[in-house]
């Protein structure tokens, strides 16, 4: 992928690198990011977010050692964005290079996944994928959530907070802080929430600005991730259809145009879950 104001080389390659240099490599690209003058104002924002949420991430740091923190990820969007800035923290703070002691693996991002009952290959992929990128320890639940969260944390006792992805305009997402527990009845932990006050079109911005891999789903219309069984291409993305004559349009690598927009051509944030059902 190349964008018009980011960068065109990849932030991240298939091939891992190891761990401190994937994160050094990343806080390079987020401070140049963070450096730069003369940008529009929706990138202005995003620039403004990215510090916010980096303050956020560094404050959880402080409270917590890395053992005792983790990261709710299901290879969305909004929780990639939040890896990103975790491993970007990590650099600052100059805690890439500690081993978790709580895994065999040499990483400090432990994550954890709940699969879907009806997920996408596609998402399944791309969790893999970047589980191998990034170096991430996950654990991975096919259970509903507060089951999924109580085995969790069975499994790793030492975790205390969770980063997660949530945004303002999600679901139960309007009342949130930075730093919340969970509801009662819900499995004891600190919630996390250092992207809450983003926009989709904060996302976007930032995962294209970087140049950031993501979910192959999102260009082909879905603008919100769920199961094969709930989720659908947004039909606010959808083309319009060709005159009946006309040459079938083809993308630049020569595949037949998807009918729908990629999830990045849409901006209200209240359109986003269009495609969900749930
Ligand atoms: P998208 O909205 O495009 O699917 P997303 O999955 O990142 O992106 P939400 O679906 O709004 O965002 O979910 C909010 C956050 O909740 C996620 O970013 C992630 O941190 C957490 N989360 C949601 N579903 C799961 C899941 N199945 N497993 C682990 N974490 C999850």
């Amino acid at each position: 992928m190349n964008t018009a104001s980011g960068f065109s080389d990849p932030l991240v390659t298939d091939t891992p690198l190891p761990f401190p240099e994937l994160c050094a490599r990343i806080h390079d690209r987020i401070r140049t990011f963070l450096d730069a003058k003369n940008v529009s104002d929706r990138i202005r924002n995003v620039q403004a977010q990215t510090r916010i949420s980096l303050d956020v991430i560094g404050e959880a740091l402080e409270q917590y050692r890395l053992p005792e923190l983790s990261l709710s990820y299901n290879g969305g969007k909004d929780c990639l964005v939040l890896l990103i800035l975790y491993l970007c923290a990590l650099h600052k703070k100059g805690l890439a290079q500690i081993p978790n002691p709580s895994s065999n693996i040499e990483t400090a991002v432990q994550c954890v996944y709940i699969q879907d009952a009806h997920p996408f290959p596609e998402v399944e992929e791309f969790v893999v994928r970047s589980s191998k990128i990034y170096s991430l320890a996950l654990l991975e639940y096919a259970k509903p959530m507060k089951a999924a969260f109580a085995d969790y944390l069975k499994d790793t006792p030492l975790v205390k907070a969770i980063l997660v992805g949530t945004r303002r305009t999600d679901p139960h997402g309007e009342h949130l802080k930075h730093f919340d527990p969970t509801d009662s009845g819900w499995p004891a932990f600190v919630r996390i929430h250092p992207v809450i006050d983003w926009h989709y079109v904060d996302i976007w911005t930032f995962i294209r600005f970087l140049n950031i891999p993501y979910c192959s789903l999102y260009d082909l219309g879905y603008t919100s991730l769920g199961g094969t069984t709930d989720t659908h291409p947004n039909p606010k993305l959808v083309r319009q259809p060709s005159p009946p004559h006309a040459p079938q349009t083809c993308d630049t690598n020569g595949t037949l145009k998807s009918k729908f927009r990629p999830a990045y051509e849409l901006v209200d944030d209240y359109e986003e879950r269009l495609g969900r059902d749930r």
